[in-house]
């Protein structure tokens, strides 16, 4: 079968393997219907890499598939059914595993970054990672479900409501998720910054409400023109640590701060006195509310189909890297098995 192999910083390539064989009772193998590109695969990509990913792992993680095969201890699954894959495997006996915070498992072998992942036709998961979907919800949406999983979990530790003003950092894929995120959590002021004129256009189509052209104007005027007081919440969907600092100047006391975009070669500068004197918080993201996210995608409204950009083969996947790097390209899904009708 066609795979894409991450080989090494900066590499990646299509190629013919073996197809993936059931070694577990808890093993099933999925025909992949669909996976998306994330921004951490164009990070992992980049030289020097901004998060790290195992040489010699089918790259991807966020995919779905169609069960071909099950190992004998499969329960509550059948043959032919959709699912939705949470890529990030406990490890079960770690610090976090056994405290309530597997999420973050320090020893996790993570599908598409550190194991084998869902750019290629077949893939095997582990029974435990799989989810039920709505059979009826098309596979670019169910395909998305993953980073919409990483973005309501964030969510649920800053509750945005209807009375926040809510400033968004990015309008990359992430970012766009927020945008639809944050409407289905009722949010009405959203400011998003995006960079490039596609992007611009892309943040205003999913429904932020004013976006900010860094390249034309700065945050703080835009907002100071438009709002009252400042900001009540500030997420960062870029990982950038530049951003800190300038949030810093325009949250309302008592604000939240949001960090979720991560890039490990990012530094920042702030003076910590300012988070004592306005009580502001700070929150770190990272980990997945996958029943939140398949309840999300229940409802067409949320319009995650709105910023799919490219539909790619395999074959070319490049394609939507290069786009995703230049900022050309929004979602961008990959079908291993080929383009839908
Ligand atoms: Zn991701
Ligand atoms: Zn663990």
């Amino acid at each position: 079968m066609k795979a894409a192999i991450f080989e090494g910083p900066g590499t990646l390539t299509v190629k013919d393997i073996p197809m993936p064989e059931i070694t577990k009772p808890t093993d099933v193998i999925i025909k992949v219907d669909a996976a998306s590109i994330c921004g951490s695969d164009i990070h992992g990509l980049a030289i020097p890499p901004g998060q790290y990913m195992k040489p010699g792992i089918i790259y991807g993680h966020e995919f779905c598939g169609t069960i071909t095969e099950m190992g004998d201890e499969v329960q509550g699954f059948e043959i032919g059914e959709r699912v939705a894959i949470n890529p990030r495997v406990r490890c079960g006996h770690c610090f976090e595993c056994t405290h309530n915070r597997g999420d973050l498992c320090s020893n996790s072998d993570h599908y598409g970054q550190l194991a084998d992942g869902g750019f290629s036709e077949y893939a095997k998961v582990d029974a435990g990672q799989m989810y039920h979907v709505d059979q009826n919800i098309p596979v670019d949406i169910v395909a998305q479900v993953e980073p919409l999983a990483c973005v309501v979990s964030s969510l649920n530790k800053v509750t945005p409501s209807p009375v926040d003003y809510v400033i968004l950092y990015g309008a990359g894929p992430i970012g766009l998720t927020f945008i639809r995120a944050l409407k289905a959590f009722g949010v009405r002021n959203l400011i998003v910054t995006a960079k490039g004129e596609d992007r611009v256009k892309e943040a205003k189509n999913c429904g932020a409400d004013i976006v900010v052209d860094v390249a034309k104007e700065t945050l703080e005027d835009v907002m100071k023109a438009n709002w009252p007081f400042k900001a009540d919440l500030i997420i960062d969907a870029v990982g950038r640590g530049n951003i800190l600092p300038e949030a810093q100047k325009l949250i309302n006391p008592q604000g939240r701060i949001l960090l979720f975009g991560l890039d490990n070669n990012a530094r920042s500068e702030i003076a910590p006195g300012a988070f004592v004197l306005d009580e502001i918080s700070i929150f770190g993201a990272l980990g997945k509310d996958f029943p939140g996210a398949l309840e999300l995608i229940r409802n067409p409204e949320l319009g995650l189909d709105k910023f799919i950009t490219h539909r790619l083969t395999l074959d070319n996947i490049h394609e939507g890297i290069e786009a995703m790097r230049n900022k050309k390209a929004c979602r961008c899904i990959v079908y291993p098995n080929g383009l839908p009708e």
